[in-house]
């Protein structure tokens, strides 16, 4: 019997924020998976940054064809499998693709254990593109210790929320920037952050010399252009600056806005370090184990934003630039 797949693809490429018209949907009856295949129903797709410069010629991650399927992360589930790896009803992660179902060799998805975590957790709190890169920026690049005050942006989203909590769960005091009460609401009583920064409302450079009057030890940067210039000017002697991303730069990557005041950096003898989550993978087991224990503990409060339906892709793709979302965001085909 055929599955029916509905898959989102590339019509042309967007200039600025992606519309409809960049996209359409396409559907196809897929037949049984052949020699060491297995049939993929999609259950959740990982809404990431990434997925909006892979839209453009020449990304620094592959870009998507015109016609080719919006790249995704995800998790699914085994309907069909003629491989000895896998047997129907395991849960799957792997770069399915932003669709409902398809065809994928076994050898390109890891099998996941669920049995006390839902399969969507490897999108989020253990998830490569949220967990372990929050680990990895905050614990190998930003070397946080105990009694640090740490500084985050775009603290309320899915990277952002677990830079907090690993932040604080190794003994920091964490400050968090994110847009809007209801974030900041998110920051203080979940993440257990000592403030929130609202930086759409409150004046960021006086909160930040008012919170962290001896200087900001890590900052966790997920933003970019003027928000890192503020916190570059109150870094204290020895400090890092953890170079994570720069979503306030993405819509045109030709003229990205670099620090102004860069110069504190020598002045303050602090590093300024940029990472790809890939370039720690020698670190993910323990990076695993240590989100994993908090996850199981009941320590970590990532919250989750799921959109439903495959349609909806282009629009939560969006939300990732309008911020219109708390923690992680989830696409349900
Ligand atoms: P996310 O934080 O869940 O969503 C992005 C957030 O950025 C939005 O919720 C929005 O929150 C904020 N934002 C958007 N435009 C902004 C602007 N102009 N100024 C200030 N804030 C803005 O997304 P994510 O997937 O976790 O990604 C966060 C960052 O991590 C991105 O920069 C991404 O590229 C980076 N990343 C890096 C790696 C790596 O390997 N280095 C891996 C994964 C992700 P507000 O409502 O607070 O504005």
């Amino acid at each position: 019997m055929a599955t029916t797949q509905r898959r989102l693809v590339l019509k042309q490429r967007p200039s600025g924020m992606p519309d409809a018209d960049c996209f359409a949907m396409e559907t196809t009856d897929l037949g049984a998976p052949e020699s060491g295949q297995a049939l993929i129903q999609v259950e959740h797709l990982s809404i990431d940054a990434f997925i909006r410069t892979a839209l453009d010629e020449g990304s620094f991650h592959a870009t998507v064809p015109i016609g080719g399927t919006v790249t995704a992360l995800g998790v699914g589930r085994v309907l069909a499998s003629a491989s000895d790896a896998l047997a129907p009803g395991d849960a799957v992660f792997g770069p399915l693709g932003a669709q409902s179902h398809l065809l994928m060799p076994a050898a390109a998805l890891r099998k996941l254990d669920a049995t006390d975590v839902p399969p969507r957790a490897y999108l989020g709190a253990l998830g490569l593109t949220t967990g372990l890169t929050a680990w990895a920026g905050m614990v190998r690049v930003g070397e946080v210790r105990e009694g640090n005050t740490v500084v985050v942006s775009a603290a309320a989203g899915a990277v952002g929320s677990v830079a907090c909590e690993v932040a604080r769960l190794r003994g920091a005091r964490v400050i968090g920037i994110a847009g809007g009460p209801e974030k900041v609401r998110y920051l203080q009583d979940d993440l257990g952050c000592v403030a929130g920064i609202d930086y759409k409302n409150d004046d960021v450079g006086a909160r930040l010399s008012e919170l962290a009057a001896d200087g900001i030890d890590v900052f966790f940067d997920n933003v970019g252009g003027e928000i890192l210039d503020l916190v570059l000017d109150r870094m204290a002697t020895g400090a890092r600056i953890v170079i994570c991303g720069a979503i306030s730069q993405y819509h045109d990557m030709s003229a990205v806005r670099g620090p102004a005041l860069y110069l504190r950096l020598a002045e303050r003898n602090a590093s300024m370090r940029g990472f790809t989550v890939t370039h720690h993978a020698g670190a993910f087991a323990e990076a695993e184990a240590e989100l994993g224990g908090w996850l199981r503990g009941g320590d970590l409060h990532l919250r989750e934003t799921i959109v439903e339906g495959i349609e909806r892709f282009p629009e939560a793709l969006n939300m990732l630039f309008t911020g219109g979302h708390i923690g992680k965001l989830l696409l349900k085909p």
